[in-house]
């Protein structure tokens, strides 16, 4: 498995491998270490994540793990194609093209696997172990964590 973190020491965005067999993950930038908790996975094989490695919550959601940017540039591409078509009056090549166009961003987004992504600290998670124990996006859960983020904050200015 996979996790892509931000350094809760400097904020660096840090990638690593393999994190099931690890017992600490070091930061690339500050070498700050944070320790994988002994129960971030399931105890039975095939490792399963239960909770975030980086901060102490247990809430994450699993999406396709699919780049936004690619699929609005194919949807862009297509669309541009099928004007192309369309200017030179090659009616079923237009519709064709915007079909094809529709049809690749399904498939694309069904073959795209699944990540995980921690509510609070927002690291990622990807790879073999990610799918199955956890629930889609959430809205409510995703508004406790901010706020509860925001009054941390606010605790932190006022020295509380
Ligand atoms: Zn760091
Ligand atoms: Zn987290």
């Amino acid at each position: 498995m996979r996790i892509t973190y931000a350094c809760p020491s400097c904020d660096a965005t840090v990638s690593s491998d393999g994190i099931e067999a690890r017992a600490t993950l070091a930061c690339t930038a500050c070498g700050a270490a944070v320790a994988v908790p002994a129960d971030a996975f399931n105890a039975d094989p095939p490792p399963r994540l239960r909770r975030c490695v980086v901060c102490p919550s247990t809430e994450l959601f699993s999406r396709k793990d699919f780049p936004q940017r690619a699929g609005v540039a194919i949807v862009v591409a297509g669309f541009a194609a099928s004007c192309v078509a369309w200017a030179w009056r090659e009616l079923v090549l237009t519709f064709a093209i915007l079909f094809g166009t529709a049809l690749v961003d399904v498939v694309l987004y069904v073959l795209m696997p699944e990540c995980l992504s921690c509510y609070r600290c927002g690291a990622r998670y990807r790879g073999a172990g990610v799918g199955g124990t956890f629930a889609g996006f959430d809205l409510e859960t995703h508004e406790k964590h901010r706020q509860q983020a925001a009054r941390l904050r606010a605790g932190a200015t006022h020295g509380s």
